[in-house]
């Protein structure tokens, strides 16, 4: 039982370093001449653990491995995809976090910018001047120059 939990595990492992963001290298080199982002650092990781384990298991299937060495190699290697995994997945979720929050801080100075501009804002009427004037839109209410409520 155990050993098949461990086959799924490792297959799993392997069909993940087997996809090393091979679709979004493209865009990735496009935007960034080189790879500094924590990422990409973790993607090119994931592609030497697949190398890895790749020459592995050619090396094992033409003999020229011992059964036992590659278990210790290959366990070895899975640990580090694993490793990498729970990285790549730490990375994905700080990014998650991080354009959450610039769509909030977006969102916020949208909001800010959308404010009715309160120092042109009829003392008499009420209306909101959507621009700077000396006397209200609306009314012909003067409007002070009052300091700025900042
Ligand atoms: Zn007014």
């Amino acid at each position: 039982m155990f050993f098949v939990i461990g086959l799924l595990i490792a297959a799993g492992l392997a069909a993940f370093v087997a996809t090393p963001l091979l679709s979004r290298k493209g865009a990735a080199s496009a935007s960034l001449p080189v790879d500094v982002t924590p990422m990409a650092d973790l993607a090119r990781r994931r592609l030497v653990v697949y190398e890895n384990l790749k020459d592995l298991e050619f090396e094992y299937q033409a003999g020229k491995i011992a059964a036992q060495d590659y278990q210790t190699l290959k366990q070895n290697y899975l640990g580090e995809a694993a490793t990498l995994m729970a990285a790549s997945q730490e990375a994905e979720h700080l990014k998650e976090t991080d354009a959450l929050l610039e769509r909030e801080i977006a969102a916020r100075r949208a909001l800010r910018k959308n404010l009715p501009p309160q120092d042109y804002v009829c003392p008499g009427c009420g209306f909101e001047n959507p621009v700077p004037v000396k006397f209200c839109g609306e009314c012909g209410t003067r409007i002070t120059d009052r300091p700025r409520l900042t």
